[in-house]
């Protein structure tokens, strides 16, 4: 007998839903299933799977509510916030079913000199199943930066959401179900905890797509080695913030604030460090000081943001912060006091020493650091310290100052005066590297990564020269090569 489990209220403790624990082989019946799916799903052409994918869109944009509340219970976050979830997500949904076909379908590519006679041709085959495992800070836009692309690149889907929000993750997959009734099991919910995801990194899907943290990241990585399954891992990050002289302060305060303590804190490309110089330290931290203080989290739809949607993480908030303290930073505003389960109310911590936990650790909590430093060259040497590379952010009033230090720094993206405005940029692909992970979901990368590229050439006339062939002289042959290497000798 299938056991089941209990989602909770992060705000009440009340249950939300009941959901079965999926073993190996419901999983494996499942990733079955979707391989079956695949199969008609490719066949059914761009036209058809673009057609499909925007009928589905259309149909989530209707239920925006439904998912809303929802995501809203199931995480505690303000219905506000998960509407702006919802859209994003349908934001991202149409740029793929409407792009895949113009970054995936066959074209033609130069052959070059020496292979004249050929044609060729490049074309984008998908995997077959794809197995996503994912989060619950953003339970619907996270994992469909996967499901999305992916299914707009021909795959079926098999998803495990986090065992925080499984609701959502079932109501995504009979979303899809009722909008295309007739390609059933292109996308399939399995519900349960960490053995769940294990079983279906194990199941011999094509591809994994994991969002999750860098340690459970390892964990997937192992069972894939076994198979050799690709693994797209997109991980936490410690984004910093920097603020040159020049910026307008009341603007990066703003967007500091926000970026810090939207979701409470809970964003994997969220503010989490900041970097002022020196000249306009103070000014800023009056400035984002100003701010915080009227931010109320709470249960209500006007509250600035919501509860810690896992209890644990208060413990990691907490650790942060009294070590920072103990060893010499200063809270400007809230400190212990701000602790509040299941709310912890914001905190702004300066004169941070790099090496505490802080600085280094993902927090996941409405707390930022605010650091001063000489120049910019420090705060790109300071931002680039450390083993998460996700995203970052640049206050300057220089246009090109922005763009220069955008590529000094070592992150996958990157705003100029504002914050994780490549979030809602579909074009833009998303993804760091080291504690990060590897890979990219969004845009073209993002679909290509649920892809395999298919070289083919078709000859077009037999060459004057056959370098494939025993058959013409090879004195012939021999002049062409020695043809060739003169010319590459000299350009
Ligand atoms: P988590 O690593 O605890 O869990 C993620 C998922 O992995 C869950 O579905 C979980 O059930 C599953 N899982 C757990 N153990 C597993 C195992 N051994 N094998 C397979 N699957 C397993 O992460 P979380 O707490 O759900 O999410 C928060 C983390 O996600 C944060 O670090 C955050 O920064 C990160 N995140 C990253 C992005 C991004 O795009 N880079 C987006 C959102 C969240």
């Amino acid at each position: 007998m299938t056991t089941r489990f209990t989602s909770r209220s992060p705000v009440t403790g009340e249950p939300v839903g009941e959901h079965p624990v999926h073993g190996p082989e419901e999983v494996r019946a499942a990733v079955d299933r979707a391989g079956t799916a695949a199969g008609h799903w490719a066949a059914c052409g761009w036209a058809g799977r673009r057609a499909r994918l925007l009928a589905w869109k259309r149909s989530l944009a209707r239920r925006t509510d439904a998912f809303a509340s929802l995501i809203s219970a199931e995480t505690g976050k303000p219905v506000h916030d998960a509407r702006a979830e919802v859209l994003l997500t349908l934001v991202h949904l149409d740029w793929a079913a409407r792009n895949a076909r113009r970054v995936l379908g066959r074209r033609r590519v130069p052959a070059g000199l020496l292979s004249v006679h050929q044609r060729a041709l490049l074309a984008y085959r998908p995997l077959g199943v794809i197995g996503v495992i994912g989060p619950w800070n953003y339970p619907l836009y996270t994992p469909m930066g996967s499901i999305g692309y992916a299914l707009a690149a021909g795959n079926a889907v098999v998803f495990k959401p986090s065992e925080l929000t499984p609701g959502v993750g079932e109501l995504l997959a009979q979303s899809l179900a009722d909008a295309v009734p007739d390609h059933a099991g292109l996308l399939q919910t399995v519900t349960g905890h960490g053995p769940t995801g294990e079983a279906l990194a194990r199941s011999g899907v094509d591809k994994v797509a994991f969002t999750g943290s860098p340690g459970t990241a390892r964990k997937v990585a192992a069972v894939c080695a076994d198979r050799l399954t690709p693994l797209l891992a997109e991980c936490g990050g410690k984004d910093a913030v920097l603020v040159d002289a020049s910026a307008d302060l009341d603007e990066a305060a703003d967007a500091i604030v926000w970026g810090a303590m939207a979701n409470a804190g809970q964003t994997c490309a969220g503010v989490e460090r900041v970097y002022a110089v020196a000249s306009v330290h103070a000014d800023l931290c009056t400035r984002i000081v100003h701010r915080v203080r009227a931010l109320r989290p709470g249960p209500t739809a006007d509250a600035a943001y919501g509860p810690l949607t896992l209890p644990a993480q208060l413990t990691t908030v907490e650790r942060h912060m009294k070590e920072a303290l103990a060893s010499g930073a200063h809270a400007l505003y809230g400190g212990p006091e701000s602790l509040r389960p299941p709310y912890v109310h914001p905190v702004v911590l300066v004169d941070v020493p790099e090496d505490s936990p802080v600085m280094r650790e993902e927090t996941f909590g409405p707390l930022v650091t605010v650091n001063a430093v000489r120049d910019l060259d420090e705060a790109v040497a300071r931002a680039n310290a450390g083993a998460y590379a996700l995203g970052a952010a640049v206050f300057t009033a220089g246009r090109r100052t922005g763009l220069a230090v955008a590529e000094r720094l070592d992150c996958g993206a990157v705003s100029v005066n504002s914050v994780l405005g490549f979030a809602a940029v579909p074009a833009l692909p998303f993804g760091g590297s080291g504690d990060s992970g590897y890979g990219r979901i969004h845009g073209a990368e993002g679909l290509r990564s649920f892809a395999a590229p298919r070289s083919v050439t078709v000859r077009r006339f037999r060459p004057p020269v056959d370098l494939t062939s025993f058959a013409g002289p090879r004195r012939r042959a021999e002049r062409a090569i020695e043809l060739g290497r003169r010319l590459h000798a000299r350009i």
